[in-house]
């Protein structure tokens, strides 16, 4: 158990500290606020007393508008996996730019993105949006054309964007219809899906999908179990409900083709965005050819002014093409264990209650003595505290991570040794000050 006390004073300081350190940003809030609803663009990044405003970006590094220097590690929630301003990438933005960036008329950068996206996740057919929102919002409208059904099978607590479909219990503003048609069940449970499925079917209200991530990746980093997602797939497979894996987190930097290669399952949909436009808003829909037909044939209508668009387009060719190859991907395997290995070695010198996860350039410090399986094993035992005390250490030490989180990690491919045995380096401080009083008095 770790001391209450210990976390609240260390946080105190901590927080005082990180003040003292950002008073640009506390003067940049002020501005932000009277025009930026909470002095931030997205709901994400809010924060009290003050957001942390940056400046620039370079490989592995940020700089916030102090001049503070971090090693970043929140990676724009993981969609820098090619680092910041990529040379490969930045000349494919600027060939792109001097020849026009928009058209809303296709170029051929769609299809050689399209044709690498079909080999990587083996699905067919791909439609471009804008968005990991756009992605799941398109995905689920495939799912009920092509079932003629509405409800919608989510796993609870998971995250796919903010349309309303996906928002339901998290937002106000959604309408009451909309939030009959969706219906969640925990993660790694195949057999309380197939009894939800079930109920469901018995009171005329069969899903038109099941939408989930093949690993939770908003709650520390949850893998699935021995067996897990093929129950899943022979399930939706012999329902007749269509299977959508949201990879907007998940595709591309756990794998070159994401949780379908990591773990052998193929769904019938696939969603994209963040990792794929190397910077840029760009997001993707790959489908079965059945789920095309009803794109080809115009009965869906997936629109989108900047749906494709050549900038983002050229982003992504050079993205997937020049930066995100096979050594790309063994590097950050080595670099994700090496992290990992630290904290690990880390968790048992000090005898913290705690343990990593992994999973290729991802992976999380989950604290607590109990197994996070899903939501419910999570919420247990999050401690938000705690969670608070160690983003505000990381922060402090120029490791720049996602805030209002459990401790995690982002590699990519811009990232060293250096950057990771620094996180290691800080996350020893950490343990060394919150076992420090508990072992002190042991030793009494
Ligand atoms: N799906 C997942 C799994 C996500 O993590 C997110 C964003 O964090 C989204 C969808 C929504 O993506 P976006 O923020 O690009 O709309």
């Amino acid at each position: 158990m770790l001391d209450r006390t210990l976390i609240r004073d260390l946080s105190e300081r901590e927080s005082a500290a990180l003040d003292e350190r950002t008073p640009g940003s506390a003067e940049l809030f002020r501005r932000a606020e009277r025009v930026l609803p909470g002095g931030v663009s997205s709901s994400f990044q809010l924060r009290r007393p003050w957001p942390i405003y940056l400046e620039h970006g370079e490989g592995p590094r940020v700089w916030d508008v102090d001049g503070n220097e971090y090693f970043d590690f929140h990676n724009g929630f993981s969609s820098m996996l090619q680092g910041h301003a990529h040379p490969a990438i930045g000349a494919a933005v600027a060939a792109r730019y001097a020849r026009g960036t928009h058209f809303a008329a296709p170029t051929e950068d769609a299809v050689v993105v399209a044709e690498e996206l079909a080999r990587r996740f083996g699905l067919p057919r791909w439609r471009y949006t804008n968005s990991g929102t756009e992605s799941t919002m398109g995905a689920i409208r495939l799912a009920r054309a092509l079932t003629g059904r509405s409800d919608v099978v989510k796993i609870l607590g998971s995250y796919h964007g903010h349309h309303d479909t996906v928002m339901v219990g998290r937002s106000a503003g959604i309408p009451q219809s909309t939030a009959a048609e969706v219906h969640s069940v925990e993660f790694n449970d195949a057999p309380a899906m197939e009894r939800l499925i079930g109920r469901l079917d018995g009171d005329q209200r069969k899903p038109a999908c099941v939408i989930m991530e093949a690993a939770m990746t908003n709650v520390g980093l949850v893998l699935p179990g021995d067996g897990y997602l093929g129950a899943v797939r022979d399930l939706t497979r012999r329902q007749g409900i269509v299977l959508i894996f949201d990879e907007v987190k998940t595709g591309l930097t756990i794998a070159a083709g994401g949780a379908v290669e990591r773990f052998g399952v193929r769904p019938d949909v696939v969603t994209l965005a963040k990792a794929l436009g190397g910077g840029l808003a760009s997001g993707a829909i790959g489908m079965t050819a059945e789920l095309g037909r009803f794109v080809e044939d115009g009965s869906v209508q997936l629109f989108g002014t900047f749906n494709g668009n050549p900038l983002g387009m050229a982003a992504a060719r050079a993205n997937l093409l020049e930066v995100l190859g096979p050594l790309a991907y063994e590097r950050l395997e080595r670099l994700g264990a090496r992290l990992r290995a630290g904290c690990d070695e880390v968790i048992a010198e000090h005898g913290l209650p705690a343990c990593t996860v992994g999973l290729g350039s991802k992976g999380c410090v989950a604290y607590g003595e109990e197994r996070v399986v899903d939501y419910s094993s999570f919420e247990r035992r999050h401690d938000r505290e705690l969670a608070e005390l160690v983003w505000l250490w990381q922060m402090n030490r120029g490791l720049f991570v996602t805030s209002g989180r459990e401790q995690e990690w982002n590699v990519g491919v811009t990232h060293t040794d250096e950057a990771v045995d620094r996180y290691v380096e800080v996350f020893a401080e950490l343990a060394a000050a919150l076992t420090r009083r508990s072992s002190g008095s042991a030793r009494a």
